[in-house]
């Protein structure tokens, strides 16, 4: 590849990891998406479930992994695969980890959480280096890698992502909740949502809830499919994968919601919508033709 990045989908669900026959299209592993470009270190989003099967593809490698990650918060479903992630079990290994600035700093409010009782070890017992940077509205590069952070309406601070590499982009923001805010109208889009997102090669977007299930859960901090297709046709997105799926949904539903978003953007003149999968790549390739 002389250019551009690979995004590649390690867990797309949304709120809790699920299993069964009802999500063997899709996947049941919570979220994380790694962007890869060649012979350059990987750049994770989030450290759901997803982040386990990750490390297992790479047992084979024989280099001490280094490799940073964008954490768009501390909610279970995004943070419960780092103690599960292999390359960090051996000496020499690092990850940087950059999330939403807490209070009373990142770093001790993630060892709150990963620490007995709750779960026997600690980041700092993990054989390689985890070192966690205080995030917020912020610009900076890893690597050759052009990042730009911007606080998102969700429940709790949360981050959502813009990366720029090699001449492609991507936005990420899996957790997004304009019912969070009673004072926006529904299909208000902020200002940095729409810098985040503009003219972007691929957006991943929440996409919990069908409208129905929407109205009694608006202050879960979730959104629906189509908010997510209004997002992309505002902000110039060049394609749309729905992501954060709902455990509620199996493989049926959704592919239902992803050919009602599909329908509704070409309405409204949106890009392509996917449905993201566990197992999906995605090529950004900057020599593409653009449509
Ligand atoms: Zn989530
Ligand atoms: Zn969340």
């Amino acid at each position: 590849m002389s250019g551009g990045f690979s995004v590649g989908f390690w867990g797309v669900r949304g709120s809790t990891p699920c299993e069964g026959s009802r999500y063997q299209r899709y996947g049941g592993h919570s979220s994380c998406v790694t962007l890869e470009a060649e012979g350059q270190s990987p750049v994770i989003l989030d450290l759901g479930t997803g982040l386990r099967p990750y490390g297992e593809s790479m047992n084979a490698a024989s280099d001490a992994f280094h490799g940073s990650v964008l954490l768009t918060h501390l909610h279970w479903d995004h943070v419960q695969g780092l103690p599960f992630f292999t390359p960090l079990h051996c000496e020499g290994a690092s990850l940087d980890v950059f999330g939403p600035r807490q209070e009373a700093g990142l770093s001790d409010v993630f060892t709150e959480l990963m620490r007995p009782p709750f779960f026997p070890i600690r980041p700092e017992d993990l054989a390689g280096d985890v070192r966690f940077h205080d995030t917020g509205d912020d610009d900076f590069p890893l690597g050759q890698a052009k990042v730009r952070s911007r606080w998102v309406r969700h429940v709790g601070p949360t981050l959502g992502f813009r990366i720029d590499w090699n001449g492609a982009s991507v936005a990420y923001i899996p957790d997004h909740g304009p019912g969070c805010c009673p004072e926006d109208p529904d299909d208000y889009v902020p200002h940095e949502v729409l810098e985040l997102c503009d003219g972007v090669d691929l957006l991943v977007h929440d996409a919990q809830h069908t409208a129905s299930e929407w109205g009694p859960k608006r202050h879960w901090g979730h959104c629906t499919a189509d908010y997510a297709v209004h997002v992309a046709r505002e902000s110039g997105a060049r394609r749309l994968a729905l992501f954060h799926h709902d455990p509620g949904h199996g493989d049926d539903a959704i592919d239902v919601i992803k050919r009602e978003a599909n329908d509704f953007s070409a309405r409204i003149g949106g890009p392509e919508v996917v449905a993201a999968y566990e197992g999906m790549c995605v090529t950004l390739d900057p020599h593409a033709p653009r449509s």
